[in-house]
C-alpha cells in the first residue's frame, strides 16, 4: 500500500478541528482549556472524556483512550490510519495523489457504493413521470423537502442499480456487502430495493451508510424495507436524521425520537429540527447511549393508541437507565404526525412536541386509569409502574416520582418507595449479559468480526494463534466462543461448521452471541474475512502492549520499584509495539 506523504498528513491535521470532529459524536462542554463530554469509547454517566483544542488531542480518564484527530476517527469509525487520513482530507478538500493513497479499504468502498446508489436514486426521482415523484407529491412533499432529505427512487425491475453499478465499474460484490444488491441462487445479482421511495441513512459525518425504502402502495408488503446491516451500517445505533439533527439538538437541549421516516419529515415541516428515527428496529441500548452522549433530555413522539403506548413504555425501559429525562408527546389515537399536521397546523404540532409532559405523568395516569379503588387495584397500579421507576438513576428524581405515584394511587409514599426498591433488586438479579462488562461497543464489534470471519470461513483458523488470542480477548463470552470456533474449525477442515453442535457446548451468553452471528444476513467473502482476522489480531496485540505499558508506568511510580528492569521491559514493549503497527502513523504521533 502506498504511503501518504507526511506533509499531507500534517496539512490535514492542521486543517481539521478536533473539537468540531469529536463534537459530531458527543456533546462537548467547554471547561477551562478543555472540552468535556461522555466518552464515545466506553460506557459512562459522568463525563471523563477531554478534548484539548490547542493541543488537538483527546484523552479519557475512564478508559485511557487518547490520541489526535486520526486516532479518534480510527476508533470511532473502525478505520485504518490511511483511511482516516483520506476521509478527513476529503472533508477539508485536500487532495491526496492517487499513487500515494493506496487501495481504499472495505469501509470506504462500501461508502462509495452507497454514495453512488444515492446519486442514481436521486436521478431516478427526477425523471419525467417518475412514479416515486408522483407518490411524494401525493404525500404533500415539495421539492425543497425532497432535496433536504435526499429522497430518491429505486425503480421497478430487478436490475436498475445492478446495471448502473456495472456500467460504472463498481464491483457487485462490494455493492452486495453494502446491502444494495442481493445474490441470485443461480448466480449474479439483483437490486434489493425496487419500486420504492428511498431514504438515505447517514452517519454523523454525513456519509450514506444504508437506505430505507417505502413501497408506493400499501398493498405492497413489506411497506418499509431497509438495506441490511453491513460493516458500516449498524441498525442498533443508526438514526435517520443524522447529521442534520445534531446542531438543533445541541441548541434546544433535547432530542425528539419518532418511529418513522415520514413522521420525522412531518415534524421537520412543523419546524422541529432536532429529530431522529431508528431505522426499522426498536430503540436499542446503543441508541440510548448515542442519545445520552448528545443530550440530557428526550421527547418520545408516539401514537396515542394502545400499541403506541406500549411502544413508548418499551422505549422508556431503554432510555431511563442511561440517565435520560424523557418526555412523551402523544398524538390523538388514529393520528400520525402527517394527518395531525394537515388538520391542526404546524403551530399545534410544534406545541404538542415542545410542551410534551414528562413521560411518567402519562405512565402513572395510565396505571391509575386501570382503576385503584380496591387494595388489589392499588397494588396492581403500583406494581405496573414500579419497574420503570426503578430504572430512574437519579435518587432525588426517583423519590419525587414515588411521591407522585403514591399520591395518584392513594397509597403511602413509604410503601411505594419500598415496592420500587424491590423492583430494582429484582431487575438487578435478572442481570445483564456480562458481555458488555468492560469493552466498548467498537471493541466488541471488532471481536465479533473475528468470530464472524471464522464462522464463515473455518479454513482461516490456521491464521489464528489460538492460545495467544485467547489470552488477549477480554470478554468471557467472546473468549469461550472463539475457543469453541477455533477448535471446531480445526476439526472441520474444509467442511462447514455445525453451528448447533458448537452451540451445545457453550454457556448461555456465548451461545447467544453465536446465534446472533449465525443469523446475520450477508456472508463475508474469504478475502475480507482474512483481512478482518489479520486486522483484529494486530489490534489485539497493540491493545495488549498499550495496557502493559500503562501497568509498567503505574509500577514505576510505586515505592521500591525495580526501575532498571521495568525500564528495560518498557523499552522492549515499545519495540514490539512498533513492529505490530500495520503502518506507522507517521506525522500523527502525539
Ligand atoms: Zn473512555
Amino acid at each position: 500500500m502506498g504511503r501518504i506523504p507526511d506533509e499531507i498528513v500534517q496539512q490535514v491535521r492542521d486543517r481539521v478541528d478536533i473539537v468540531d470532529l469529536v463534537g459530531r459524536f458527543v456533546s462537548l462542554k467547554k471547561s477551562g482549556h478543555n472540552h468535556k463530554g461522555l466518552c464515545p469509547f466506553h460506557s459512562e454517566k459522568t463525563p471523563s472524556f477531554n478534548v484539548h483544542s490547542e493541543r488537538q488531542s483527546f484523552y479519557c480518564f475512564g478508559c485511557h483512550a487518547s490520541g489526535n484527530v486520526f486516532t479518534f476517527l480510527m476508533n470511532a469509525e473502525n478505520l485504518t490510519f490511511p483511511e482516516a487520513v483520506r476521509s478527513l482530507a476529503r472533508e477539508c478538500g485536500i487532495e491526496i495523489p492517487e499513487t500515494a493513497s493506496g487501495e481504499p479499504g472495505l469501509a470506504e468502498r462500501l461508502r462509495a457504493a452507497n454514495e453512488f446508489a444515492q446519486a442514481r436514486y436521486r436521478a431516478a426521482l427526477e425523471v419525467v413521470d417518475s412514479p416515486g415523484a408522483a407518490y411524494l407529491k401525493r404525500r404533500g412533499l415539495d421539492a425543497s423537502l425532497i432535496e433536504r432529505f435526499g429522497l430518491g427512487f429505486a425503480p421497478e425491475g430487478w436490475d436498475f442499480l445492478t446495471r448502473e453499478l456495472s456500467a460504472n465499474k463498481i464491483s457487485a460484490e462490494v455493492a452486495e456487502r453494502a446491502g444494495l444488491l442481493a445474490t441470485r441462487t443461480s448466480g449474479g445479482h439483483y437490486d434489493r430495493l425496487r419500486g420504492r421511495v428511498t431514504f438515505p441513512i447517514r452517519d454523523v459525518r454525513g456519509h450514506v451508510i444504508g437506505f430505507g425504502g417505502r413501497a408506493l402502495s400499501d398493498d405492497d408488503q413489506p411497506k418499509y424495507l431497509n438495506t441490511p446491516e453491513s460493516p458500516i451500517f449498524h441498525k442498533r445505533e443508526a438514526f435517520f436524521g443524522f447529521p442534520r439533527a445534531l446542531e438543533p439538538i445541541r441548541r434546544s437541549g433535547f432530542a425528539v425520537v419518532v418511529e418513522g421516516y415520514f413522521d420525522l419529515i412531518a415534524l421537520c415541516r412543523a419546524g422541529i429540527e432536532g429529530c431522529v428515527a431508528s431505522c426499522g428496529t426498536a430503540l436499542s441500548e446503543e441508541h440510548g447511549r448515542q442519545l445520552r452522549r448528545r443530550t440530557r433530555e428526550v421527547v418520545l413522539q408516539f401514537d396515542g393508541d394502545e400499541a403506541g403506548q406500549r411502544a413508548m413504555q418499551r422505549s422508556l425501559e431503554i432510555l431511563l437507565p442511561h440517565g435520560l429525562r424523557v418526555r412523551a408527546a402523544a398524538l390523538p389515537a388514529g393520528d400520525d404526525p402527517d394527518s395531525f399536521l394537515a388538520r391542526e397546523g404546524a403551530e399545534a404540532l410544534r406545541e404538542l412536541v415542545e410542551q410534551a409532559p414528562p413521560a411518567f405523568d402519562r405512565v402513572i395516569a395510565r396505571a391509575v386509569a386501570a382503576g385503584c379503588a380496591t387494595p388489589w387495584q392499588k397494588a396492581d397500579a403500583v406494581g405496573a409502574v414500579a419497574p420503570l421507576l426503578a430504572l430512574v438513576s437519579d435518587r432525588v428524581e426517583r423519590a419525587a416520582l414515588c411521591d407522585q405515584l403514591a399520591l395518584a394511587v392513594g397509597a403511602e409514599a413509604g410503601d411505594v418507595t419500598a415496592a420500587v426498591r424491590t423492583a430494582a433488586r429484582d431487575g438487578d438479579a435478572a442481570g445483564e449479559i456480562p458481555l458488555k462488562a468492560r469493552v466498548s461497543s467498537s471493541d466488541e464489534r471488532k471481536l465479533r468480526g473475528l468470530a464472524r470471519s471464522l464462522l464463515d470461513h473455518p479454513v482461516l483458523a490456521a491464521r489464528v494463534p489460538r492460545d495467544e488470542v485467547l489470552a488477549l480477548v477480554p470478554v468471557r463470552a467472546l473468549n469461550s466462543l472463539l475457543a469453541a470456533l477455533l477448535d471446531a474449525a480445526r476439526a472441520a477442515g474444509e467442511s462447514r461448521l455445525d453451528v448447533e453442535q458448537i452451540a451445545s457446548s457453550l454457556e448461555d451468553d456465548a451461545r447467544q452471541l453465536l446465534h446472533a452471528l449465525a443469523v446475520e444476513e450477508s456472508q463475508l467473502d474469504e478475502g475480507s474475512a482474512a483481512r478482518t482476522i489479520d486486522d483484529t489480531l494486530a489490534w489485539l496485540r497493540q491493545r495488549h502492549v498499550r495496557e502493559r505499558q500503562r501497568e509498567l508506568t503505574r509500577q514505576m511510580r510505586s515505592e521500591g520499584a525495580d526501575m532498571l528492569s521495568l525500564l528495560q521491559e518498557k523499552q522492549q514493549q515499545l519495540e514490539e509495539r512498533r513492529t505490530v503497527h500495520r503502518q506507522p502513523p507517521s506525522g500523527s504521533a502525539t
